[in-house]
């Protein structure tokens, strides 16, 4: 069987007519290498203004579905002329948009309506913006002479009927896509699937949340035992730093299953959290590369993610907030912790953070600055008996810090890496305020002052020389690199 790779294309590679011509073109030249499904996400910007829509026809306001519809039509239909020369095709990608618009017309208005916007309906509103670019990018493949069909999700990835939310069911979804996608497969024809969406058993469509294409390319990898899966965006890959914070930062040859989870969990947003969760377990590679820049390799995540090299790259968070639980009284208290989380957890407020001295005076966590308020008062009525009798002597909140986290998977077994990180910003006067450090070693965090944290970027990124090319051996990744299957010679038609 010829290698199999799945090739996801985010808002930004297919937002209008000439990137997506230039996503067809690498598409193309893969089709030439192997066989190949897509998975493509709407138009840049499109998921936004359908749910700006939904929420609008929610409070009655029908008139701006109308004129939302009329306004994707015009830039849907105007990539489609741009992009396809033939007319009899123009006019059946056209009958196919019409119908996906008419559907979103119907359901904006019965939103308007029953001024009720349910998670089903949003869901069902939300993704329609993928099934108006799949056959848009499909058309241009045809035209370029690769024979290929649009997909719909919903008749091949199953999930649980978490609205908003969902979770694919693995063994259904394998049925469908050997039913629906292997046949096609087989024929050379490529596949272009609607990221973002699925469908329950029943048919009803879900999401599997915002950023969820990446998340449906590895779905499919794994469903049809794809070889590796590429998500194709508008970066050069995984940075070793927030290039707008360390403008010295560097792209990342290969890095880990592990690092790049904890990256994308600080605040690195490349991937959705769940995309490597389908391909982990069978060590399935996945690329991160930029469809507006083809020439570069980009990064390659992996199980063993290259070379040692101890720290792999930096992360930073503004807009969190660190909440301190303490006094002198806590310390006999033994449910001081339960209690805290207890308490954010009702709330479904997402702690990124937590320390806790041995002495017990104070336990520190952090959340996002946007559940600040609800926390504290969450707590501070949690604990309202031990304020009263001042055990606890404040809940305080603050806003003022950042977290910045050193990540590397072979941190671990490396003593001296704390060491370094702390004399290097002690040099710099960085005072630091928490620290954690999980047993895993992946990942040492800091809380700074929020002025800082520049300083203590560019500090850490130096220290551990993260600007030079992978400490280790370099040599490796290009040895690397020729021994896998990655699209050679990708050309642009211009
Ligand atoms: N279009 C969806 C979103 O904007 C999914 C994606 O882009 O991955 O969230
Ligand atoms: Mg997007």
């Amino acid at each position: 069987m010829p290698p199999l790779r799945v090739m996801k294309f985010g808002g930004t590679s297919v937002g209008d007519a000439s990137c997506i011509a230039r996503a067809a073109a690498i598409v193309k030249s893969a089709a030439a290498e192997g066989s190949v499904v897509v998975a493509v996400s709407a138009m840049s910007g499109v998921t936004n203004r359908l749910i700006d829509a939904a929420h609008h026809a929610e409070a009655g306001e029908a008139e701006f579905a109308t004129k939302l519809v009329a306004e994707l039509r015009r830039q849907h239909n105007k990539a489609l002329e741009s992009l396809v020369r033939d007319a009899r095709r123009v006019a059946d990608v056209d009958k196919n948009l019409s119908q996906v618009l008419l559907e979103l017309e119907r359901l904006l208005q019965g939103t308007a309506l029953l001024k009720e916007l349910t998670p089903r309906a949003l869901d069902a509103i939300s993704g329609m913006g993928e099934r108006l670019s799949a056959p848009l990018l499909a058309a241009a493949l045809t035209e370029l002479g690769v024979s290929s069909v649009p997909v719909s999700a919903t008749d091949v990835i199953v999930t649980d009927p978490h609205h908003g939310r969902a979770e694919p069911l693995m063994d259904h979804t394998r049925a469908r896509a050997e039913k629906v996608l292997r046949p096609l497969l087989k024929k050379g024809v490529v596949p272009v699937v609607t990221g973002f969406i699925g469908a329950t058993l029943e048919g009803v469509p879900t999401t599997l949340g915002r950023g969820g294409s990446d998340y449906s390319a590895t779905i499919l990898g794994a469903a049809l035992g794809a070889q590796e899966t590429v998500i194709w965006t508008d970066v050069d890959g995984v940075k070793t730093a927030d290039p707008k914070l360390v403008p010295e930062a560097r792209t990342l040859d290969e890095i880990s299953y592990n690092e790049a989870a904890e990256l994308a969990y600080f605040g690195a947003k490349v991937l959705h959290p769940n995309t490597l969760r389908p391909v982990t377990a069978a060590g399935v590679p996945v690329w991160i590369r930029n469809s507006f820049a083809p020439e570069k390799p980009g990064t390659k995540i992996t199980g063993r993610g290259g070379s040692n090299g101890g720290v792999k790259a930096l992360t930073a968070i503004r807009s969190v907030t660190l909440i301190t639980v303490g006094g002198p009284g806590i310390v006999g208290l033994t449910d001081v912790l339960a209690r805290s989380f207890a308490a954010t957890a009702s709330l479904r407020s997402n702690v990124l953070f937590v320390s806790q001295s041995s002495s017990q005076n104070d336990i520190c966590f952090v959340i996002s600055s946007a559940d600040e308020k609800r926390t504290v008062e969450a707590l501070r009525d949690a604990f309202a008996p031990e304020i009263a009798e001042q055990t606890v002597e404040h809940v305080s909140a603050n806003s003022d810090i950042a977290v910045v986290a050193v990540v590397g998977e072979n941190m671990h077994g490396i003593p001296g890496i704390a060491g370094r990180t702390f004399s290097a910003l002690g040099r710099e006067g960085i005072n630091i305020i928490a620290i954690a450090q999980g047993s895993s070693e992946y990942n040492i965090s800091l809380v700074v002052e929020a002025d800082a944290m520049q300083r203590a970027m560019l500090t850490l990124h130096k220290e551990f020389g993260l600007h030079e090319a992978a400490s280790g051996s370099p040599g490796a990744h290009t040895e690397d690199r020729s021994a896998e299957q990655i699209p050679t010679g990708v050309s642009l038609r211009k």
